[in-house]
């Protein structure tokens, strides 16, 4: 297991997944970390996410967005939502009924135990920016298939340019196949340490996979832990040195 581990680490840390000066396209239509990405149109739709120069700008777009079926079976696209220059960014799967219903990221069961947790670790919700590898419900809470990921995976990476957080933590197995490696296990990768883009990444359970199983708190809790001594060293948030 450890072996593989790091053959996954390995290929995760060659790459970039934020927009590169003087690449409006990834090379032979492949997105960084080996997503395939729709080819028609697609140098169009990723230099108008690149001309977007603020979160409120991706949003107005996003809002209009049809790139993959979710959106149909949607009540609205859910983009993400706190601090825009967040020194910590957490990204989900996508949004639960709750989520679609108030157009907010975590604020369903699971969000309330996120919530708990940031304020164990000394985070105020507020502080940190929080969104969703899809921004929009899948029918049936059911997990994003890969064309969905992909589909909505350069919003993703525009937000993270456009934050550019020190700490970027995968919330669940969806996001950390959408930012780590698509093969990545959360078993595998939870608790691993990675520097990519200026940034330190690393995964942790999706708190509803607390909800269900209550003997992953232990490890998710331990695993913040360590987010909050990140970010105290980069960037002095998370415990009694907040600000
Ligand atoms: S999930 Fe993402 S790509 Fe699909 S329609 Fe919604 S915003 Fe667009």
């Amino acid at each position: 297991m450890a072996k593989k581990v790091a053959r996954v680490v390995g290929v995760y840390r060659q790459e970039s997944f934020l927009p590169q000066e003087g690449a409006a396209s990834p090379p032979e239509g492949v997105a960084p970390g080996g997503w395939e990405v729709q080819p028609a149109g697609e140098d169009g739709f990723r230099r108008r996410l690149a001309a977007c120069s603020s979160l409120a700008e991706l949003e107005a777009v996003a809002a209009g967005c049809r790139r993959c079926p979710l959106r149909a079976g949607a009540r609205q696209v859910v983009f993400g939502e706190g601090d825009p220059h967040a020194g910590l960014m957490l990204v989900g799967e996508g949004p639960g009924a709750t989520e679609d219903e108030l157009g907010r990221p975590f604020v369903g069961r699971a969000g309330e135990l996120l919530d708990r947790i940031l304020a164990a670790a000394g985070f105020r919700r507020g502080e940190v920016y929080i969104t969703n590898v899809v921004m929009c419900r899948p029918p049936g809470n059911r997990v994003p298939t890969d064309a969905e990921m992909a589909a909505c995976l350069p919003y993703l990476w525009a937000k993270i340019g456009l934050v550019r957080p020190r700490v970027l933590v995968c919330l669940g197995s969806t996001a950390a196949r959408a930012l780590i490696h698509p093969q990545a296990r959360i078993t595998q990768v939870r608790g691993r340490w990675l520097e990519r883009d200026g940034m330190a990444v690393t995964a942790t359970y999706h708190p509803a996979a607390l909800l269900r199983d209550p003997s992953k708190k232990r490890p998710a809790w331990e695993d913040f832990q360590a987010i909050r001594d990140r970010c105290r060293l980069a960037v002095g948030l998370g415990g009694s040195v907040s600000g």
